[in-house]
């Protein structure tokens, strides 16, 4: 048989549609998804087969394979593809897996207007259109000490905002230490050009002065920014100005101090057990104009950008057509307001995210001996290595790059060999109970800090289900 003749026999032996739509191991899916998605992923799997054929890569039709394919995308596309998954990493703002964890009052809060009608910009007491901001800027005011404040989606936003309405058209100096990139193509200089504000670069990588700044003010200066590194430190031979001096110079040549603290902190890093890091207050009491923070990193909100300051600067960003495209959603709204009220009442504990960073260690030594015990008993039957191990975890986000925190987890390896570390990571990542966990010295780690007590039972049941499929 020529060589065509042998691809066209080939390809016949492809199903119609019909009889791939009708087949039993297809049925169990009718009322999954709509039968015209059913027929568009039969046809994009026909068309697949169809050009592997062509290639000369296919050479024989396996009808358990075909069915199998079809049956495999059906499975993963019926699955929710944004899910809840374990994080036992170690990595308390882990921005891939959502960030911070809200507290209960914020997730009552959600549920309280996202299924029914809400105050979102309504005044019961006038009856009339009221302001979507309202909800947050006196909580925020009263935990920052500022005298306005507007949240848009997120930090990245806010600077976005503050920089276009503040700085449009004239210069904004940043020192050279400064101009970082946050992840994602969040760069301080692209930032700068999208909102139309000329960047002045001042100082070098490792020091600035303040003669530096002072020196590069014109009359069309509009204002200097100081930028949280994040995600980097430098060390050694290294100075920044300090931000009252930054604020008393910016003033004294009519121009306004902007800081991007990133983390928007509002307890003392020093009540939380780390240093350095300074809380939005502190940046207003040393005379920033606006600071602008995330509410999803070491406040441990939602995702949204926080925008506090003088008045009349808050006013500008207000007044500011951009800020309608940025504005944040009901369920946020309600989120951040149930987090910033437990500040107000002083329980920053329930925030989880400050809970997980500031547990002291000796707790999480005694988790982590109560659930390997735990381990030990209930998965007896496999054949697992249990022990304890010290762990570097972090606070994450772009936060305390430098600065781990000292943790405590329980390590697993399967002792007969069978699954390496990184092959058991994968199954309990994929597991229907998606466990993210970490690895050390070719064992499994199970960082206590990032688990919640409820989780422990959830591990145990995932861990089963993956040994036992060996
Ligand atoms: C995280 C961060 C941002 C971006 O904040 P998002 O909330 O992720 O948009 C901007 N600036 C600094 C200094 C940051 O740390």
């Amino acid at each position: 048989m020529s060589k065509e003749n042998k691809l066209q026999t080939l390809l016949r032996s492809l199903p119609a549609m019909e009889r791939i739509l009708s087949d039993s191991r297809l049925t169990d899916y009718d009322s999954l998804v709509e039968r015209d998605v059913l027929k568009r992923i039969c046809r994009a799997t026909l068309d697949r087969w169809r050009e592997t054929m062509i290639e000369g890569d296919t050479e024989v039709y396996s009808d358990a394979l075909f069915f199998a394919e079809i049956k495999d995308e059906l499975e993963r596309r019926r699955r929710p593809s944004l899910r809840g998954v374990i994080n036992a990493t170690g990595v308390v703002i882990h921005t891939n897996l959502g960030r911070s964890c809200l507290a209960p009052e914020a997730v009552k809060a959600v549920m309280a207007c996202a299924d029914g009608y809400s105050t979102l910009e309504y005044n019961l007491e006038s009856g009339s259109r009221g302001q979507r901001n309202a909800h947050v800027e006196w909580l925020l005011c009263q935990l920052t000490g500022a005298e306005a404040a507007v949240v848009v989606n997120n930090n990245a936003s806010a600077v976005l905002l503050v920089l276009a309405a503040l700085g449009d058209g004239r210069e904004s100096i940043v020192s050279r230490g400064e101009l970082v990139e946050i992840g994602g193509s969040f760069r301080i200089p692209d930032i700068m050009s999208f909102a139309g504000t000329k960047l002045v670069e001042v100082g070098c990588t490792n020091r600035t002065h303040l003669v530096d700044y002072e020196r590069a003010m014109t009359d069309q200066t509009a204002l200097l920014l100081k930028v949280h590194p994040s995600n980097f430190s430098i060390t050694g031979f290294h100075s920044a100005v300090p931000r009252e001096e930054l604020a008393e110079l910016a003033h004294r040549r009519q121009a306004l101090m902007v800081e991007d603290l990133g983390s928007g902190i509002l307890v003392s890093a020093a009540e939380l057990g780390i240093e350095g890091e300074p809380t939005v207050a502190e940046c207003i009491r040393a005379g920033a104009d606006v600071v602008t923070f995330s509410g999803d990193k070491l406040l441990g909100g939602p995702q949204i950008g926080g925008i506090v300051g003088r008045r009349d600067v808050i006013e500008k960003l207000r007044r500011y057509p951009l800020l309608r495209a940025l504005r944040c959603d009901k369920m946020t709204l309600g989120a951040m307001e149930a987090t910033l009220r437990l500040y107000l009442k002083g329980q920053w504990q329930k925030v989880p995210t400050l809970a997980m960073v500031s547990v002291p260690k000796g707790r999480l030594y005694e988790r982590a001996v109560a659930f390997r015990e735990r381990i030990d008993e209930e998965l007896k039957d496999f054949c697992l290595l249990t022990s304890l191990v010290e762990t570097e975890d972090a606070v994450g986000g772009g936060s305390y790059p430098e600065k781990p925190l000292s943790g405590w987890a329980v390590s697993l390896r399967v002792s007969d060999g069978t699954l390496s570390a990184g092959a058991l990571q994968e199954r309990l990542r994929l597991s229907s109970d998606p466990v993210i966990a970490g690895a050390q010295a070719n064992a499994l780690c199970l960082h206590m800090r990032t688990i919640t007590p409820d989780e422990e039972g959830r591990i145990i049941a995932a861990l089963r289900d993956v040994l036992s499929e060996v």
